[in-house]
Order: structure tokens, then sequence, then C-alpha cells
């Protein structure tokens, strides 16, 4: 059976660059409820055009909307077995333990998160481009730069302007204590420090993956 992980953390704390990494390196479906969102939201499909508002405010979308899409991306046997990473569900407690409801009591072997301090994830959202085409994140340093994953244009999202900013990490903050506190009665929880090179943070995420579940070491490439 492959790894199940639910992974963490404040906005603008790496989480979807090291989400990306770690699920390629042990070869399991990177799942992100924004993503599904944004592109959801792109293509002006019924579920885009009535979430939108909530994202583009910073506001949670509804948990029965979240569930519903998660439901319909994980549901299947395969799901489980091939393994996967839920980048930013649940972020909730009442997500939380939805997720155990619905998939059952083996639905998360692990819930990494990564920690970096407010006043840094500030700094990095105020500086933050996305590519429209991978979804990778760069910084706005320079104005004419391309995406170093693909080579596609980089902008801003329409999320991270300074009210949006402050709304997520509010909720954040107002949300994920209980989550992380009943994450961690659970014996599931694992905090990894975000703060420093991408690189070395991968390595600390790696290494406490590699700890708590032994079997990951083998598939690590
Ligand atoms: P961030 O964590 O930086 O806000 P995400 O890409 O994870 O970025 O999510 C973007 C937006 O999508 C959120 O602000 C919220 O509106 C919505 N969203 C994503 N995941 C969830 C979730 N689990 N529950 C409710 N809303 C969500």
């Amino acid at each position: 059976m492959a790894a199940r992980l639910i992974v963490l953390g404040r906005q603008g704390a790496g989480k979807g660059t090291q989400c990306a990494r770690l699920a390629d390196r042990l070869g399991i479906r990177h799942v992100s409820t924004g993503d599904l969102f944004r592109h959801e939201i792109t293509a002006g499909t019924t579920l885009g055009r009535a979430i939108e508002r909530y994202v583009a405010n910073g506001e949670l979308v509804p948990d029965a909307v979240v569930l519903d899409v998660v439901s319909a991306n994980l549901g299947g046997a395969d799901a489980r077995r091939e393994g996967y990473l839920l980048d930013g569900f649940p972020r909730t407690l009442a997500q939380g333990q939805a997720l155990f409801e619905v998939l059952g009591a083996d639905a998360a072997d692990l819930a990494l998160e990564i920690d970096v301090p407010v006043e840094v994830v500030v700094d990095r959202l105020s500086h933050r481009k996305v590519c429209v085409d991978c979804d990778a994140s760069a910084t706005d340093a320079d104005p004419l730069a391309r995406c170093v994953e693909c080579g596609g244009r980089l902008q801003r999202r329409s999320d991270d302007h300074p009210e949006a900013i402050a709304r997520r990490l509010s909720l954040y903050d107002e949300q994920a204590g209980a989550l992380l506190l009943w994450l961690d009665s659970q014996g599931l929880l694992v905090t990894v420090d975000g703060v420093g090179d991408p690189d070395d943070v991968h390595d600390r995420v790696i290494d406490a993956v590699a700890t708590r579940i032994p079997e990951v070491r083998t598939r690590i490439r």
C-alpha cells in the first residue's frame, strides 16, 4: 500500500512546491484542492462559477463542496492503493474528521506541517508569482522572467492581493489550530521547519516521511 499523506502549512509556507517534489519522488498522486478549484474557475464550469467569489476573497469554500471534490478524486479503491498527497485539504477540523469518515481509518498515514512564521510568509506572498501553465511558484524579482520548470508566463495569483492574503492567513490561524491538535491526538502529526533553502526543506520533509513510514524509503528515487 503506497503512502497517503496530508500536508499542512500557512499560505506561502512552500507547501505547493514541496508537495509537487514529494509526490513526484514517492510516485504518488498530488491532489491540491486550490489547484483543482483554480482550474474549475478558469474553465468556467458550474462549480467554478459557484466558488470563484470565495477564492477571490480569500474565504473558505463550503465544506460540502470541498468534500464532493475530494471524494470525486479519491473515492475509488485505486486511489487509496496507489497513494496520494493531500495539499490544502483538510484545513478545518470538520474537514479532517470528514476525511476519515468518508475514506476510512487508513485515509492518511501521516500529516506533515511545514512551519514558517507569519512575517516570513507575508513577505513571500507579497513577492510571489505563479506560472500560468504549470502552477509553479516564482518571485517577482525579474519582471521578464519565465517559469524555470516549463518556460510559461508568470503572473500574480488573483488572491495574492493584500486583503485576501490577510484574510487567508487569519483564517488559517483560526482554523488550523484545532485541526493540528486533533491530528496530533491521532498520532499523525509531524512538524518540519519550512524556513530556508527549498532543497534543505525538501531533505527535512523526506527525512520526516521516511522516519515515520519505513516502506517509503524503498520508494524514494
Ligand atoms: P492558499 O492556501 O494560499 O489560500 P490554495 O491554493 O491552497 O491557496 O487555496 C486557494 C483557495 O481555494 C483558498 O483561499 C480557498 O478559497 C479555496 N480552498 C482550497 N482548499 C480549500 C479547503 N480545503 N477548504 C475550503 N476552501 C479551500
